[in-house]
């Protein structure tokens, strides 16, 4: 009999657990395991913000997905998808086209710019790990030719975020602590450099605890972020940002360097594949299935998953993610097994910790409320669990935070 094939598509947070879970619980004859990324390797979306503030380097935040997989039962091939064709049960790759019996679609996010002109062109985002290499390279190249390239004029040095949420938060707390290392290398006054955010709603963590947001708010102000509260961001040009100052009129804000951090949507290859969707997100049913199609499963950032208690999807996270990834590979075995009876995907909410840099953070945590070094201890606990239940202990002692020798 011919084996059944499983085809994964990205090798994140969701995709990697679908993986090592199922590799731990089939044997080499009962399934074919596909599993394809656009790089040979995976990177932590959840440190990002490091790398693109070069508090981190950018080669940390990556791993090989081939040290995490058991070759002997899953195949990884390196290339990009181009779209899924469900009712032929194909994928289009750069190169080749895949057939499946059951695909896992875990491609991650894109940036959302919602038409605002000028992002594409003059805004860096971070969205992986080429796009944080460029923020960093960039913001050091503008630095080290502040005193030579005969310009120096301090919007050079001006730097704006766009959003307030949690993406942008942490990259401004790595972003702060950064700063004056580089105003010592290259002989800046700290003065001379401005760093904005620019919030659209009327708070900086939109939805977050009050209490926490203005703990938040407050580190980063004492390091020196001038936040605009209130104030959606209309344009980007080559000289900055255009921000509605809520009488009809737009003001520039000009800044050398500005990272659009203010939302994210689902991977395009979601929209070029027919599902239906919102903003690239696809409303799946209790077992994580796309509507109309029970062989293709979606999870992570280009799925949206109901929370009963507001009626809104669950926020995008990794956390989710990985949860969904589990839940799949358990469900795809009983399928393999013939049985009709999957579990349901229910969230476990174990909280949410926000960094505000390497020694301070906030966050909820099984509903108790945390911050300074407790918070950003809590922070690196998470992210070594991250790399525990994909990688084990070894990938732990590799690339964890926490080293204890
Ligand atoms: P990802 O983990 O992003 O993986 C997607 C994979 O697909 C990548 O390997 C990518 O290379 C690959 N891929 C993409 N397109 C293609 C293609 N066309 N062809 C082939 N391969 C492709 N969440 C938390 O729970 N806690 C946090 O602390 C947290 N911090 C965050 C900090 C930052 C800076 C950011 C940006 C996000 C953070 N999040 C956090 C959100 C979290 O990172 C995402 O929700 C999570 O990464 C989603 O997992 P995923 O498996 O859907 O996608
Ligand atoms: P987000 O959608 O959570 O926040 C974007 C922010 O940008 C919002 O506050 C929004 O009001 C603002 N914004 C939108 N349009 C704007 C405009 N025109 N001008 C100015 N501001 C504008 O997006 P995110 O912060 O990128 O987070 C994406 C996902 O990743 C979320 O689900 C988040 O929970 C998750 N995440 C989690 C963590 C963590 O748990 N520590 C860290 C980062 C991201």
């Amino acid at each position: 009999m011919n084996k059944q094939k499983i085809v994964i598509l990205g090798g994140g947070y969701g995709g990697l657990q679908t993986v090592v879970k199922l590799q731990k619980s089939l044997s080499p004859n009962e399934a074919e395991i596909i599993l394809v990324n656009n790089h040979p390797y995976h990177y932590e979306t959840t440190w990002l913000h490091e790398a693109a503030a070069g508090t981190l380097q950018p080669e940390r935040v990556r791993y090989s997905i081939e040290d995490i997989i058991d070759q002997r039962k899953v195949q990884f091939v390196q290339d990009t998808v181009e779209k899924i064709i469900p009712e032929e049960k194909k994928v289009q790759l750069g190169t080749r086209e895949l057939s499946y019996d059951y695909l896992v679609v875990a491609l991650g996010a894109e940036a959302e710019t919602f038409g605002i002109k000028g992002l594409k062109e003059h805004a860096f985002t971070i969205s992986n790990l080429d796009s944080a290499r460029k923020i960093k390279e960039h913001i050091e190249y503008v630095f080290s030719t502040y005193h030579s390239d005969g310009r120096n004029t301090d919007e050079q040095l001006s730097i704006v975020v766009g959003g307030a949420g949690f993406t942008g938060i942490e990259f401004l707390g790595e972003l702060v602590n950064r700063i004056p290392k580089l105003c010592d290398t290259y002989q800046i006054k700290r003065e001379n450099v401005k760093v904005y955010c620019i919030e659209a709603a009327p708070t900086v963590l939109p939805g977050f605890d009050p209490e926490l947001v203005k703990y938040a708010k407050s580190v980063l102000e004492k390091k020196g972020v001038e936040f605009l509260i209130g104030t959606p961001i209309k344009e980007c040009t080559k000289e900055g940002v255009l921000v509605d100052q809520g009488n009809g009129e737009t003001k520039l804000i000009k800044a050398n360097t500005v990272v659009w951090a203010a939302g994210v949507r689902g991977n395009s290859v979601i929209e070029k594949s027919g599902f239906e969707n919102v903003r690239a997100r696809v409303a799946v049913d209790s077992y994580l299935r796309a509507p109309g199609y029970d062989d293709v499963f979606i999870i992570g950032d280009c799925s949206a998953v109901i929370n009963k208690e507001t009626n809104r999807p669950y926020p995008p996270t990794a956390q989710i993610a990985m949860q969904q990834g589990k839940l799949v590979a358990k469900n795809l075995k009983l399928l393999l097994q013939g049985k009709k009876d999957l579990e349901t995907f229910v969230f476990d909410n174990k909280g949410t910790v926000c960094s505000l840099g390497e020694d301070d953070a906030v966050g909820i945590v099984f509903g108790k409320k945390i911050t300074g070094f407790k918070a950003s201890f809590m922070k690196k606990v998470i992210d070594n669990r991250s790399l525990f239940l994909i990688g084990g202990t070894s990938l732990v002692l590799k690339k964890g935070k926490l080293k204890l020798f």
